[in-house]
């Protein structure tokens, strides 16, 4: 199957011809190819918005909403295609895609759908003089880059808003699973949303999406994806003052204080270390375990890590599935192998998993635990990205939150425990933008999304999407004598 660019509400091929191989990854084999698109494929799409942000940023909130909802609606039409693509594409279990991926990429639509329609700008007084207010205006061409580990989710969290606003839009969705990208061109070409507002163009971060972030008509950057690439984008856009909302890596903290409740949280923990085999960037990797209760905590999450067995994402009983490449297996299997040479100790897992049949080859890693490392040590403070988690005991608040907050990261953290006045003195004192207590990835799209430190700038969600995407021009009107 061959994908192809959809710019100016057209299906293209790459300029130059140039196509990657996109692969299964539960299979290890090559399914598809995507464009390898450059400079001059981005020029095309750029010169499509440029010319479709006259009427679509000034069509009003209400046509755009309507068209937000249409596109909703469009994916929910083809639903079950799209999950089984996600899971296939990225090597997510089915369920997971039918659960989480492909409903709350439903729901980004329908949020700036309605968001839109209650978005509103400030007006400021001045006793006998003059008014102000603050227009809210669109940017203009806007690019949305997105990762692999949620294709479609983060993907749709960051061209909703944008377009919501007004804005005409270049996305690029990884080149590890540009599928389900795909699709969603294929239900604007259904609906006949209006041509050149989005344009998807498929293609490597350092061509593709370095050309559109470099492209001078490119206003602004959304990012979601790793520390590193934001900096190499971050030091192309800051020369010339480019707007930029940057969601990078983490390596969250999950907290467990001996007064939980512990049945719950040992359930939720499974969950938050190791849904999607371990490549959300809100899963927790570090687990600290009040002394108390540690030697317990242990016994019980290896025996229930055990059950995770790899097995092909498209059964729907499959609870853990393929990781998302053959480089990324190895890069997470080496951290295993660095753990080891820093002391610690794997409890279950820590090996390439081959399920029978159809997945003999595919890149599957059992679940993994390691203990006996310190908390300032390699594995503790680089981001793995897998199915691997450590844990280690602790005795005091203070010395907890020492560690926790001892990485570069700060995105997310998960804390357990029933002592109100302790959860609010936590949460205070961790240096992280998302913080979940006695419960692991509950989203409310009106929040703030984002984290602190290496784990980027900006806000993304709510209101905080739609002002990024908006630029505020202040108007004084003087009515004095
Ligand atoms: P990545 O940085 O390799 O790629 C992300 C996207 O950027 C891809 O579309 C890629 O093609 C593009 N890209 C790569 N180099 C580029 C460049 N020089 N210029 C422009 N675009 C470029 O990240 P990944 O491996 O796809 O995703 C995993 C990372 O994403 C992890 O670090 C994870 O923590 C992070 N992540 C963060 C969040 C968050 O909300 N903070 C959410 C999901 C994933």
């Amino acid at each position: 199957m061959l994908i192809q660019n959809y710019i100016n509400g057209a299906f293209v091929a790459p300029v130059r011809g140039m196509y990657i191989d996109n692969f299964e990854p539960a299979t290890g084999e090559v399914y598809s190819q995507i464009p390898d698109s450059d400079e001059e494929d981005v020029a095309l799409a750029v010169e499509a918005a440029e010319t479709a942000f006259a009427e679509w940023s000034v069509c009003g909130a209400e046509t755009r909403s309507l068209w937000l909802e249409k596109l909703a609606e469009g994916i929910r039409k083809h639903f079950d295609m799209f999950a089984e693509a996600e899971s296939k594409d990225n090597g997510k279990p089915i369920s997971l895609a039918q659960r989480v991926d492909i409903p709350r990429a439903i729901s980004n639509f329908e949020f700036y759908a309605k968001a839109i329609t209650q978005f509103s700008s400030n007006a400021h007084y001045m006793e006998n003089k003059a008014i102000n207010y603050t227009l809210r205006q669109p940017l203009g061409i806007v690019g949305c880059i997105s990762p692999w580990n949620l294709p479609l989710y983060l993907f749709s969290w960051k061209i909703a808003p944008a377009l919501a606003a007004g804005n005409t839009v270049i996305a690029k969705p990884s080149e590890i699973t540009p599928m389900t990208a795909y699709l969603l061109s294929k239900v604007c070409d259904e609906i006949s949303f209006p041509k050149g507002v989005l344009n998807i163009v498929h293609g490597l971060g350092t061509n593709a999406g370095q050309a559109i972030v470099a492209h001078p008509k490119v206003k602004a950057i959304s990012f979601t994806g790793g520390t590193s690439t934001g900096e190499k984008i971050a030091s192309i856009a800051a020369p010339v003052f480019k707007k930029l909302s940057l969601e990078l890596g983490g390596k969250n903290p999950n907290i467990i204080f001996a007064d939980c409740d512990y049945e719950k949280m040992l359930q939720t923990t499974v969950q938050s270390s190791f849904a999607n085999q371990g490549q959300i960037c809100l899963c927790g990797s570090r687990i600290f375990v009040e002394r108390p209760i540690y030697e317990k905590f242990k016994k019980d999450f290896v025996e229930r890590v055990k059950q995770l067995i790899p097995a092909d994402p498209n059964k729907k009983e499959t609870k853990i599935g393929a990781v998302v490449s053959a480089s990324h297996m190895e890069k997470v299997l080496s951290y295993v192998e660095l753990a080891k040479e820093e002391g610690g100790v794997v409890l279950v897992g820590g090996y390439r998993y081959n399920p029978e049949g159809r997945c003999a080859n595919g890149w599957f890693i059992a679940p993994t635990v390691i203990e006996g490392l310190s908390a300032f040590c390699r594995t503790n403070q680089e981001e793995i990205f897998g199915p691997v988690v450590t844990i280690m005991p602790f005795d005091t608040e203070e010395e907890v939150l020492s560690y926790a907050n001892s990485t570069k990261y700060g995105l997310a953290a998960i804390l357990w425990t029933n002592h109100l006045a302790r959860s609010q003195r936590m949460a205070q004192h961790l240096h992280c933008g998302i913080i979940w207590v006695n419960c692991w990835l509950i989203r409310d799209l009106r929040t703030p999304f984002g984290g602190v430190k290496s784990s980027g700038v900006g806000r993304e969600g709510g209101f905080d999407a739609l002002e990024f995407f908006t630029e505020p021009k202040n108007v004084c009107i003087y009515y004095g004598e």
